[in-house]
């Protein structure tokens, strides 16, 4: 989900890079008594690497998970799928009852960066931000800003981010020229090919890239992109 709103506005002002030192280190949350992971609404919008990751790491298929950890909702005018707040309680169905994730090693890209977030300098770069009144915790450590994400490969995971962020945003630029029923039909196209098809022949990470980059390229042929 874009916004568009100043650095100062929402982060420390600063951009920053992979090697770069961040505070952002909660020390695993230890003495922390706020309970993050609930009433975040749809905001954890899901990428495919987000959905072959859960998918293959608990081996249910995408349409499986929906309904009970995913929904569905409009990000920009695009079906996107998101994590699912339990209506009980508003909490991600994935966070236990010590309050630690179950799924921390195979966790969604914003989860992964939290309370990072990600700032596009154009279609093609971007630098991470310190999100303001994010995390709450007073003594946040310094830590080396890729150990923090913990993604192995990370320059294939940046080139994958910037391809997704590229064909998103192409796909809503062509949105304003269509009729409900075109959009209709672009969503559900767009939601089979990405996330219902199932990644799980991919038997790692370089040859989902691999498949992505052939699915983005089927995408572009069939939509005129
Ligand atoms: S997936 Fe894990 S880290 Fe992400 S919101 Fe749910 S419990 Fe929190
Ligand atoms: S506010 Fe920060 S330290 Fe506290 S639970 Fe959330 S992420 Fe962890």
């Amino acid at each position: 989900m874009l916004r568009n709103v100043s650095l100062d506005e929402i982060s420390d002002g600063k951009l920053y890079t992979e090697n770069d030192m961040v505070r952002v280190d909660t020390n695993s949350c230890q003495g922390c008594r706020t309970v993050c992971c609930q009433n975040m609404g749809k905001t954890i919008v899901l990428d495919p690497m987000d959905v072959y990751r859960l998918t293959t790491g608990i081996s249910r298929t995408f349409e499986e998970m929906l309904g009970r950890e995913l929904e569905l909702n409009v990000v920009d005018g695009l079906i996107m799928p998101n994590l699912k707040m339990q209506e009980k309680d508003g909490k991600c169905i994935f966070l236990q009852d010590d309050n630690r994730c179950s799924v921390h090693g195979m966790r969604p890209g914003i989860c992964r960066m939290f309370p990072l977030g990600r700032y596009w300098e154009d279609n093609t770069h971007f630098k991470y931000i310190v999100q303001k009144g994010e995390c709450n915790k007073d003594n946040l450590s310094k830590i080396k800003l890729k150990k923090w994400l913990g993604i192995e490969g990370l320059a294939a995971y940046d080139r994958f981010v910037i391809l997704w962020h590229q064909y998103i945003k192409q796909l809503q630029s062509e949105l304003s020229g269509l009729d409900d029923e075109q959009i209709r039909i672009l969503n559900t196209f767009n939601l089979r090919l990405f996330y219902i098809t199932p990644y799980a022949e991919c038997r790692d990470e370089s040859s989902f890239y691999q498949e992505f980059d052939k699915r983005v390229a089927t995408a572009r042929e069939k939509l005129g992109l």
